[in-house]
């Protein structure tokens, strides 16, 4: 255990500094464990400590650890200098992104049709009255366009987009369009990423090995193990889609340079979410997805 007062290195020189716990933390004890969960909402920071019976955060953070533990805490923003304002610094942070010229970020919806039916989906696929379901090429080459003139008429350096749906790959042939005619935004010296948000269903070996050229990165959604995800997010015809959205995942992960998976998680399938991690364990997969994210489904939101 350390003194009230602790050292630790801060811009390379070792200074006395006093410490708390950020008010962004969210503490989750392990049941029948010594194992406590710390997850930072401003940092999306997230870390598994042992924890000592009388261990309860009351106490200021250099009285109950390691030097080493309470270095690794503080980078991850869980714990921090006692005199900082930390509301001040989440407007800090909002702000800054928010008014950040450099930087640029569109979702662009390419249609809004899926093949798929969740239980829990608002998309307006449902409604039969919309006459425009697809983004043509003609419209994506409007829109690239309004793209291309924002980025050279303003100090643009980073341009984030995200291609989304409905389900993106039903229009196959814009999405790679749009994915090859982003690229040439580089001659303008411009940090182009780009991401796609796909049911998985339809991304077979071929054109993941094509897309995988031009997208940077790829996130699937899994909502369970098969017999659980098969009933929230079947095919439009009932059908189990685990099987198909697995398969292209496992193939996904040794083309793109990262892949995402997204579960939705409510009181239906919270229980079962364990055994989904074991499951992509089990294959080889828990590894190689850079992140996995948990998030209420859309209604729910
Ligand atoms: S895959 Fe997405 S868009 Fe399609 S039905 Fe499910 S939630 Fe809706």
């Amino acid at each position: 255990k350390l003194k009230f007062t602790h050292y630790f290195k801060k811009g390379g020189k070792e200074k006395i500094m006093k410490l708390k716990w950020s008010q962004y933390n969210i503490y989750i004890p392990i049941n029948g464990s010594r194992k406590l969960f710390i997850f930072n909402t401003l940092t999306r920071g997230i870390a598994s400590i042992d924890i000592e019976q009388d261990f309860d955060f009351q106490k200021r953070p250099e009285e109950y650890g390691e030097k080493d533990s309470i270095e690794k805490l503080t980078n991850l923003g869980m714990v921090v200098d006692y005199n900082i304002d930390e509301e001040l610094l989440f407007r800090y942070f909002f702000n800054k992104w928010r008014y950040d010229k450099t930087h640029r970020g569109f979702i662009i919806s390419l249609t809004s049709l899926c093949n798929f039916s969740c239980s829990y989906c608002y998309e307006s696929y449902k409604d039969k009255s919309n006459r425009n379901q697809m983004m043509t090429e003609l419209n994506w080459t409007k829109l690239f366009k309004f793209l291309e003139k924002s980025v050279s008429e303003e100090s643009v350096k980073s341009l984030n987009i995200a291609f989304f749906g409905g389900e993106p790959l039903l229009n196959y042939e814009v999405v790679l369009k749009a994915a090859q005619d982003l690229r040439e935004l580089a001659v303008l010296g411009v940090k182009v990423d780009t991401t796609i948000i796909t049911n998985g269903s339809l991304l077979n070996k071929e054109r993941a090995k094509e897309m995988s050229n031009y997208i940077d990165s790829i996130q699937f959604t899994l909502d369970g193990i098969p017999s659980d995800h098969d009933l929230r997010r079947p095919y439009k015809n009932g059908q189990g889609s685990f099987k198909d959205v697995f398969k292209n995942l496992v193939n996904s992960v040794k083309l793109f340079k990262e892949v995402f998976l997204r579960i939705n998680v409510d009181e239906d399938n919270y229980g079962v979410i364990p055994e989904l991690i074991i499951y992509l364990k089990k294959y080889g997969l828990a590894e190689k997805i850079s992140l996995i994210g948990f998030s209420l489904p859309p209604f729910l939101k």
